[in-house]
């Protein structure tokens, strides 16, 4: 690790970023909406990607405490885990690569999601080697307010000792770009296409790409360099 790229990070959005798990959580989420005998559209399933579970959940149960609200996250968090098991947890395309490219650099990486850590602890035990890659983590629960507040992604900075400056966020979310956004860090949008690039790019979005296989190290720190 060189002096000059360690003092760099790039953090990772994990759902839909890092790892090709949406079609999981949708299915997840559908289980759980019917269960529940509410609406569940797949418009309001990507307009809410970054959010907890139970952030999603108070829209829906408007009366239920915050114990009732996490125990029906647990729930619906259960039935990804056990459909995830079954399906196994996929990358993005690239997303190895990169991992490997950045860590080579010597660029710090971390995590900065709003998924429960025992869904990435079910990403870990399926890729033992995962957890070598990051030097910082935050996930739900770690932070009192999840994305678009800014302090998922900050936090992480603060773990790897870096100013928030020095930060480049990976996202595949609105509110997660919104995020970095509030945090002064540049940040790279990988949509898919259900979402849309000017919409990425008004909310603040440094660049847009279509896959993780279009960056490479270079281009990361040109980005935060700027
Ligand atoms: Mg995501």
């Amino acid at each position: 690790m060189t002096i000059e790229t360690a003092a760099y990070g790039v953090i990772w959005d994990f759902d839909g970023t890092l790892v090709d798990t949406m079609p999981t959580h949708f299915s997840a989420w559908q289980k759980f909406m019917a269960e529940q005998r509410q609406d569940f559209t797949e418009a309001h399933f990507w307009a809410t990607s970054g959010k907890s579970a139970e952030e999603i959940l108070q829209a829906y149960f408007t009366d239920a405490s915050p114990a009732e609200l996490a125990r029906l996250g647990d729930l619906k968090n259960s039935y990804y885990r056990e459909e995830a098991e079954g399906r196994g947890i996929i990358f993005a395309p690239g997303a190895v690569d990169l991992l490997k490219a950045l860590q080579q650099a010597g660029i710090q990486q971390a995590i900065g999601s709003g998924t429960p850590r025992k869904n990435l602890e079910l990403a870990y035990r399926q890729h033992p080697w995962l957890s070598a890659y990051f030097q910082a983590v935050v996930v739900a629960g770690d932070t009192p307010n999840s994305k678009p507040d800014p302090e998922v992604f900050l936090l992480a900075a603060r773990k790897m000792e870096l100013a928030p400056r020095r930060c480049l966020v990976i996202e595949d979310g609105l509110l997660g770009i919104e995020a970095a956004r509030r945090a002064g860090m540049p940040s790279i949008a990988v949509i898919n296409e259900n979402q849309s690039e000017a919409e990425f790019l008004k909310c603040g979005a440094t660049r847009v790409v279509k896959s993780l296989q279009e960056l490479d190290v270079t281009g990361i720190i040109k980005l935060i360099e700027a």
